[in-house]
């Protein structure tokens, strides 16, 4: 499929279609999980449980099958929520999100029903969707598991501050570490030459709290700001190459991405 043609309007047009269909087939294949489930094929078929049938059966792989099948649990139990999913307003995520904490709270159907309603606004994050859920149907807030990709160096560094703050609870530690980092104060006057092309330590730390450690690319378009909280970079917002210099008003958080792409346009002009 070459697509390398087709005009922007219709690119994205062309995508908002297909997603639409693809809401409506998942709303189509949630249906057949539930007739196979009802029919329990899965035994017939020699497999153990539906999951095991979901696998080695369908090709679905283990996350997946596990997503799919606790999204049927929710709608067998709610299926108020078979028409949001075929209009996209509910999505594979949210409702095996759903069915995991309805369940853990023994919810009440009209309870699992006015759950929908609070995803309908579109929680920005899996983690909002999740702790709007768990307030909704009065659990506690769920320990956070982070992941946190880093070099050797930033973990060779992390594991030294770990011993000098010689506590043996992970949680703790970085409690303590958050703690003692000092408050930054935004008035901070920052003194850099501004000849230099990469932000100092000082002046970084000050453009990451104006942008309030978010990226801060605006499109042109629809004048929606960047989501972005990772893989932040100093931009010159007149690149250096132009004669731009490394002083606070001409600098902004964007991005890895962003910068990149900010920067073959200047270049594309240039
Ligand atoms: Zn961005």
């Amino acid at each position: 499929m070459n697509l390398s043609n087709i005009k922007n309007e219709a690119l994205l047009q062309n995508t908002k279609n297909l997603i639409k269909e693809e809401n409506r087939l998942l709303a189509k294949i949630l249906a057949h999980f539930l007739e196979i489930d009802a029919r329990k094929l899965y035994l017939e078929m020699g497999y153990g449980s539906l999951f095991l049938l979901a696998v080695k059966e369908l090709g679905y792989s283990e996350a997946s099958a596990q997503r799919r099948i606790e999204a049927m649990r929710f709608l067998k139990r709610t299926p108020e929520a078979g028409p949001m999913v075929e209009k996209g307003n509910l999505n594979l995520s949210n409702l095996s999100l759903l069915e995991r904490v309805s369940r853990e709270a023994q919810a009440t159907h009209a309870q699992s029903v006015d759950a929908l309603n609070l995803l309908q606004a579109r929680p920005a994050s899996a983690a909002e969707a999740e702790t709007k859920l768990r307030q909704h149907f009065g659990l506690k807030n769920k320990k956070r598991i982070v992941q946190i990709e880093m070099d050797e160096e930033t973990y060779q560094l992390w594991q030294k501050t770990k011993q000098q703050l010689a506590t043996p609870r992970d949680a703790e530690a970085i409690k303590k570490l958050c703690e003692a980092l000092p408050k930054t104060n935004s008035q901070t006057k920052v003194r850099q030459s501004p000849e230099g092309r990469i932000a100092g330590r000082v002046l970084r730390r000050t453009l990451l709290n104006q942008a309030e450690h978010r990226c801060e690319y605006v499109s042109p378009i629809t004048n929606r700001r960047c989501d972005n909280t990772h893989f932040l970079e100093c931009d010159h917002k007149v690149p250096y190459f132009l004669g731009g210099k490394t002083l606070q008003q001409n600098m902004r958080v964007l991005c890895s991405e962003h910068n990149k792409f900010v920067c073959q346009e200047w270049r594309g002009r240039s």
